[in-house]
C-alpha cells in the first residue's frame, strides 16, 4: 500500500524543486523518499489517483457444460471438477 503523503508536502517539493536544490536535498528536508521526489518531480505523483479502484472480487464461476465422467472421483459431474479442484487445491497447501 502506497504511504499517504500530505498534499501540503508535495506543494513544498514542488517549491523547492523550483529553487533548483537536488532531489536528494528536497528528500532530506521534507522528510520524503528520494524516489517520492522524483516522482513529483517529473509529475507522476501528482498523476496518482487519489483514491486507489477497489479491489475487483474473484467471481466464482460454476462449471457449466454438458456432465461428463471424472477420471479422478468417478463421478458424473461438469468440468471442470470442483472437487478434484479443490483437492488439488489442498494438495498444493500441504507441500507448502
Ligand atoms: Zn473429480
Amino acid at each position: 500500500m502506497a504511504r499517504r503523503i500530505d498534499p501540503k508536502v508535495g506543494e513544498r517539493v514542488k517549491e523547492l524543486l523550483a529553487t533548483g536544490l537536488t532531489r536528494r536535498e528536497i528528500a532530506r528536508q521534507v522528510g520524503i523518499s528520494k524516489g517520492t521526489v522524483r516522482a513529483m518531480a517529473t509529475g507522476q505523483w501528482f498523476k496518482r489517483p487519489a483514491k486507489r479502484p477497489a479491489k475487483r472480487r474473484v467471481e466464482f464461476k460454476p462449471p457449466s457444460g454438458p456432465l461428463v465422467w471424472c477420471s479422478r472421483c468417478r463421478a458424473n459431474v461438469q468440468k471442470p471438477c470442483v472437487a478434484c479442484g479443490a483437492r488439488r487445491w489442498k494438495a498444493g497447501q500441504n507441500q507448502k
